[in-house]
């Protein structure tokens, strides 16, 4: 039972929560896209072990609050975390610097970059257009075996599906992704090896689903587990 993509960090009583999820057999990619998340992601690798790939990197949203020495920073977790990935990185057309050649861009090349040389797989966050991340990772010489991107709640078309398909991608599958009918048709044409669920569950997955922060962290797990379950193409 893996998901594919969690912010164990941003949960209430994170701790507990992932002692509870480790004794359902749980394992999780725990996503930290912040500076403070990034700190808060560490403190629970002694507790998930070998049930955790923590991953480091600057989300979109992210990019004004980031102190000068971000890239630095990511090497250096990178560095002490040999089986860390990079992200949750790419571009986002709610935030500033989407348009074309502005600072998300630059700030997803220099991840990527990043996760390129540390031989790490990268994984992409994309509200827009996919076309731009593939064309950033082509130009960077993105190499599939060392360092393949996983399509964080992927949402893309057909088109989308082939070209990620050619390149080795890992799709990511949230009960969101499977909405959309283009999205749900052009996901089954990917390989059963190239698919990955995720609940992309953090505080508001917590706060929707009990009205609280407040709820035990065993009932947190469970829930989690069980939408995890619940995905299916
Ligand atoms: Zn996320």
């Amino acid at each position: 039972m893996l998901d594919s993509h969690i912010h164990l960090a941003r949960l209430p009583q994170a701790a507990e929560v992932c002692l509870a999820l480790k004794s359902l057999g749980y394992e999780a990619i725990s996503v930290a896209c912040a500076p403070w998340e990034w700190a808060a992601n560490e403190k629970l690798i002694p507790i998930m072990g070998s049930s955790m790939t923590p991953t480091f990197g600057l989300h979109p949203f992210e990019i004004g609050n980031a102190p000068e020495d971000w890239g630095a920073q990511i090497s250096m977790y990178l560095t002490k975390y040999p089986k860390a990935w990079v992200g949750e990185c790419g571009i986002d057309k709610r935030f500033p610097g989407y348009e074309k050649g502005g600072f998300q861009e630059a700030v997803f090349e220099r991840q990527a970059k990043i996760a390129f040389a540390y031989a790490r797989p990268l994984v992409i966050h994309c509200l827009g257009d996919y076309r731009r991340i593939f064309g950033i990772l082509e130009n960077a010489d993105y190499p599939k075996e060392t360092s393949p991107i996983l399509l964080h709640r992927f949402g893309g078309d057909m088109e989308t599906v082939r070209r990620g398909v050619r390149m080795g991608a890992l799709f990511s599958i949230h009960a969101d992704s499977i909405q959309k009918k283009s999205t749900r048709e052009a996901l089954r044409e990917v390989p059963q090896h190239l698919l990955r669920y995720e609940t992309d569950a953090d505080e508001s997955f917590v706060l929707r689903n009990f009205g609280t922060k407040k709820a035990s962290p065993s009932k947190i797990a469970q829930r989690i587990v069980e939408e995890l379950a619940s995905i299916t193409l």
